[in-house]
């Protein structure tokens, strides 16, 4: 069995000042005394600022120069991440965006020491979890094993400013565990894949507590702009859980399917649309059709589906993604082999061009049922 890694602190704060507290208290009870803080210029500096002086009173300002180092990131890639020097450092600090975040991962893990997740903006599972997206040779971006952070500590206050578009990302990411999780049933049933219920759990009721608020707040005719600020907390804590799932499972398996095949091959050939979080979602949004039309599911899971992805501003048509149907054809043709070794739905549709086309036309001149329950 694996060993599995659950954060030790989950802390959700207001002020630069709350997370400075927070992090020196950790640092003290887990006795860490050097730190490699990884973080980006701009916007990230007040609150670097301000972290790297409580961190020098309280390593003893004498010392400190040889005990704290940072890190601006450059390019997020694994050559960079190959060329810093942690010589004895104990611990590392990733404070900024989705790129900063999946570095301090992965360099705490080739470092084989811990890592302390500092969010500023929540637009994918990565905030928290064991796998790190970076830039390899030829700059294309692949997926690696990571360390998962010890703690996740995360600046309310600074990912309230980062943007709606970014948070609906965050979402998207999170929703596409529920595609995610019926090709994982699938690849269980019909290939004898192995697994794991606990990790499903966790995943299905993480991404399953965000959808269902979201129907309640169309049923109840509430806005977008109030969904997002009053449920910000469930928000980031599912998409904390959803990482988690991943540690539980040992694999990307309950986070990433058929949709995540979709969103690699649209970034392979297109060279990426939008960012991650919206791209899979509009793959869910394909391969919830795929498992409606095929019986998988019932029509209407994928009317609720097309409701929800709507009222987020998720896209659900061609022009809203900048993609041509013939376009997402060859997508959809090159998905599979993104990931050989992963059974989807994909692996269920004939892939003759003719009915991929077919089957794109019906889906996206889909007349809506326009009912929730
Ligand atoms: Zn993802």
């Amino acid at each position: 069995m694996n060993s599995v890694n659950i954060p030790d602190k989950l802390r959700l704060l207001n002020s630069n000042k709350e997370v400075a507290e927070e992090l020196i208290d950790f640092i003290k009870e887990q006795g860490f005394s050097k730190i490699a803080l990884i973080t980006t210029k701009t916007p990230n500096y007040l609150i670097t600022n301000e972290l790297e002086i409580a961190l020098y009173k309280y390593l003893d300002a004498n010392v400190a120069t040889s005990l704290l180092k940072t890190f601006q990131v450059i390019t997020p890639s694994v050559a960079y991440v190959n060329q810093l020097q942690l010589n004895d450092f104990d611990l590392v600090v990733g404070i900024g965006g989705g790129k900063v975040i999946d570095t301090a991962k992965y360099l705490a893990h080739i470092n084989n020491i811990p890592c302390i997740s500092i969010p500023t903006v929540i637009s994918n599972d990565g905030i928290c979890s064991p796998i790190s997206v970076l830039k390899e040779k030829q700059n294309k971006y692949i997926s690696l094993g990571a360390t998962m952070p010890v703690a996740l500590l995360v600046p309310l206050h600074i990912v309230e400013k980062s943007g709606e578009e970014s948070l609906i990302s965050g979402i998207g990411d999170l929703l596409s565990n529920l595609s995610a999780i019926e090709d994982w049933k699938l690849a269980n049933r019909e290939e004898d894949e192995y697994i794991d219920d606990y990790a499903i759990l966790i995943s299905e009721n993480a991404a399953l507590s965000v959808f269902t608020q979201i129907k309640n707040y169309i049923l109840q005719n509430k806005p977008k702009e109030q969904l997002l600020k009053e449920n910000l907390k469930m928000i980031i804590e599912s998409i904390a859980l959803s990482g988690i799932a991943m540690e539980v499972a040992g694999t990307s398996r309950p986070a990433s399917g058929a949709e995540h095949l979709i969103s690699h091959s649209i970034d392979e050939l297109f060279g990426g649309l939008k960012s991650h979080g919206i791209q899979v979602a509009f793959g869910m949004y394909i391969t919830t059709f795929i498992r409606s039309e095929l019986g998988y599911i019932s029509k209407n899971t994928f009317e609720e589906l097309k409701i929800v992805l709507r009222y987020l501003g998720l896209p659900i048509t061609l022009s809203s993604l900048g993609i041509t149907k013939e376009q997402l054809i060859k997508v959809l043709a090159y998905a599979p082999q993104m990931r050989p070794d992963r059974y989807t739905i994909l692996n269920k549709i004939k892939s003759e061009e003719r009915y991929v086309s077919e089957m794109l036309d019906k889906l996206f001149e889909n007349k809506p049922m326009l009912h929730i329950s």
